[in-house]
């Protein structure tokens, strides 16, 4: 008997793992970059993005997104049940982009529980999927910082006034700058912002 659906159509996490097992099985696991730069584009992530945009992108795909408050220490959970996808951030964003950042980490955490369900886990035993999901977070950001630039700059290059144009060309870099330190730094930065709380 042939299965009429590979459960593709009620779970789009799924679809996506096979896609990249199709194209990455012979050299299996794919680097981190590369799982990155596939995910970015299936997911329609940019590296600037409201609430209400991530839960939007998120939908499109199946998992349901919501912001609640969670212990102090947690930023974000996921549960996976049968086809239904769940991720919880935390209310209080503690750094910029923290909950960008915390939504790919819980991302990369549901996509491994697929990679492991079809038999091709991307990371060994003694690895931490916890490590394995920052890089991931962090190598998405980067991937997004790099396509959105040239959108900034193409913007600020269509200014008329000559001054104002500058002010844009300087505003894209120092936000292409402080992308780049919250890319690398965000933990930090989230620890910061937390002792700031307390
Ligand atoms: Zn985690």
């Amino acid at each position: 008997m042939r299965l009429l659906t590979d459960g593709t159509d009620t779970n789009r996490v799924l679809g996506f793992c096979l896609t990249m097992l199709s194209q990455y099985g012979e050299n299996w696991p794919p680097t981190e970059e590369a799982l990155a730069q596939e995910f970015v584009e299936w997911l329609g992530f940019r590296s600037v993005l409201t609430r209400n945009a991530l839960k939007e992108l998120c939908q499109a795909k199946g998992v349901s997104l919501s912001f609640d408050s969670l212990p102090q220490d947690i930023r974000g959970c996921n549960c996976s049940f049968q086809d239904k996808k769940e991720i919880v951030i935390a209310e209080r964003e503690l750094a910029p982009f923290a909950d960008s950042h915390t939504l790919l980490h819980e991302f990369r955490e549901l996509l491994e529980h697929e990679f492991v369900a079809v038999g091709h886990a991307t990371i060994g035993a003694k690895d931490s999927l916890e490590v394995q999901a920052e890089i991931f977070a962090m190598a998405c950001r980067i991937e997004a910082g790099q396509k959105d630039l040239p959108v900034f700059l193409e913007m600020a290059s269509k200014v008329e006034k000559k001054w104002v144009r500058y002010l844009g060309y300087a505003l894209v870099g120092v936000f292409g700058l402080a992308c780049l330190f919250g890319c690398i730094y965000m933990r930090q930065l989230e620890e910061i912002g937390s002792e700031a709380y307390r």
